[in-house]
């Protein structure tokens, strides 16, 4: 069996251990073995980035910008082989691999481009014979920290505008797919950017996660992950004042209303709902669906979701891969029972699926006549699970999609113009999507929440200079 280690100040070194990277659609296939580090390793992975940082955070945009052209180049030119590994890990579909993989090609071309456009500003000072220049420098060693969920692209959209801005960095991935990050990991270590830049150690997240968040030399974390682990970050960060942003879960509204183009609405709250196994935190699982249209909604969306293929991830014709791991599973299908017990109506699906090869697979899961209140339509589930509220008209549709502790994503199908237009400017989310579904965004403008959702400066687009960078204001005397 294969097997990988971590990237430490340009060499590739074993940890204590090792533990095999399993294939979710295919448990006797096991992909290779990635190493377990320790605190140890981390020490070894800051002080590499710390001893780096000097000459790398001032070092010239024009050799950053083509080391990041250059990953961003292999990336697209292996986006079938990089696709296929990631499917293959996590369970995607291989069409929604390949997309990711080139996702997370495109973001370091786009870095590529934004390291050369960071500028500052020279302003008048209110005293006389002085001038004033704001300026954008590094942070300086950052830690990332990575869910299971997007293996490749969420690794590229933190490490990417970390190294465009001049930082140092060490990753760490999710223990559950690590293949697609140590990928990464190995295209970087060949892009001529220097040793001891980009740093890699795998392992579990209360191991490697904890002493990355706690280690003195971290001047930054970056998590995306779920709320629990993110407030304990918060929490630590703070108390050592390190610069913190969390991206975290979601409870995602779709609003479809009585006016919508009913096709149209079935087949966005479908790709919501249930592509990616449902295992996205911009997935849809509130389908608030106003009266008139509601019988409608549930027969075709019964209709629509028995032409769903279950299936391996890496097989032609499948629309979702399996549940990622055993325990996710079981939390999936744990929410089926607690919503029966809720008096919620599983309209469709929810059963656990033996297909040929053995794998965590599930049906995509719809229930009906579920309460807003109710704990499936409160806490994140985060599988091929939704529940469709039944509303009067726009208002209460409105309520109840901001009704949630949560705010990253929410949608509405509508052909009126007053209520998109309403919608977008009173909706308690960062993203707002107008007849598209909640899930599915460019790589190129501001990503991320509000309330328990995100904490911190936005990712992603120009924004993304907001937590890399730190602002200074110097004063000259003429
Ligand atoms: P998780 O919180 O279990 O793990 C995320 C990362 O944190 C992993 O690398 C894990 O090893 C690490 N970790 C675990 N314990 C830690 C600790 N004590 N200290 C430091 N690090 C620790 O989340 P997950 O199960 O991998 O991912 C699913 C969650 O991620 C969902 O809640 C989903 O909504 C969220 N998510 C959010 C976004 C977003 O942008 N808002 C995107 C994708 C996923």
């Amino acid at each position: 069996m294969q097997q990988h280690d971590n990237l430490i100040g340009g060499e590739w070194q074993k940890g204590n251990s090792y533990s095999p990277n399993l294939n979710p659609s295919n448990l006797g296939d096991t992909i290779a073995e990635y190493t377990q580090g320790d605190a140890a390793h981390v020490d070894a992975a800051v002080a590499a980035a710390t001893a780096a940082l000097p000459a790398w955070s001032t070092s010239g945009i024009q050799m950053r910008s083509d080391a990041l052209d250059k990953i961003g180049n292999e990336i697209l030119a292996r986006k079938e082989e990089l696709g296929t590994l990631l499917a293959r890990e996590e369970g995607k579909t291989k069409a929604e691999g390949i997309g990711e993989a080139t996702r997370a090609g495109q973001i370091f071309k786009f870095f590529a481009g934004e390291c050369l456009r960071l500028s500052g500003e020279i302003v008048p000072s209110v005293r006389p014979n002085i001038g004033v220049e704001i300026t954008r420098e590094p942070v300086g060693v950052v830690g990332l920290i990575t869910p299971w969920n997007f293996p490749i692209a969420i690794p590229a959209w933190k490490i990417a505008p970390a190294l465009a801005f001049g930082n140092c960095v060490v990753m760490k991935p999710a223990d559950l797919v690590p293949g697609s990050a140590w990928a990464l990991a190995e295209i970087i270590s060949r892009s001529g950017i220097p040793a001891g830049v980009f740093n890699l150690v795998m392992g579990r997240g209360s191991v490697i996660g904890d002493a990355l968040v706690n280690h003195p030399g971290i001047h930054a974390i970056s998590f995306t992950g779920s709320v629990g682990v993110g407030r304990r970050i918060a929490v630590q960060c703070a108390t050592n004042h390190k610069k913190v942003q969390l991206e975290m879960g979601g409870k995602n509204p779709q609003i479809v209303l009585d006016d919508a183009d009913l096709a149209q609405a079935v087949e966005l709250s479908v790709q919501s709902a249930f592509y990616s196994t449902g295992q996205r935190c911009t997935a849809a699982s509130r389908l608030i669906v106003t009266d008139g249209i509601y019988p409608k909604f549930i027969e075709a969306m019964k209709a629509r979701m028995a032409k769903i293929k279950v299936g391996d991830a890496l097989a032609q014709g499948t629309d979702i891969g399996p549940v990622s791991s055993q325990s996710q599973l079981e939390q999936d299908l744990s929410y089926i029972e607690i919503g029966k017990s809720e008096g919620a109506v599983l309209a469709a699906g929810g059963e656990r699926l033996k297909l040929d090869t053995d794998g965590f697979y599930m049906a995509p899961a719809l229930f009906s006549e579920s309460g807003a209140g109710m704990r499936i339509n409160r806490e994140e589930i985060f599988g091929p699970v939704a529940s469709v509220i039944r509303v009067k008209g726009y208002d209460e549709a409105l309520a109840t999609a901001n009704d949630t502790e949560f705010g990253l994503s929410a949608g509405i199908a509508t052909t009126s113009l007053k209520y998109a237009t309403h919608f977008k400017r009173h909706s308690q989310a960062g993203m707002v999507m107008v007849n598209l579904p909640t899930a599915g965004v460019d790589y190129h403008v501001p990503f991320g929440g509000r309330k328990g959702s995100s904490y911190g400066p936005r990712e992603q687009g120009k924004y993304a200079q907001e937590f890399f960078t730190t602002v200074k204001t110097a004063y000259t005397l003429a």
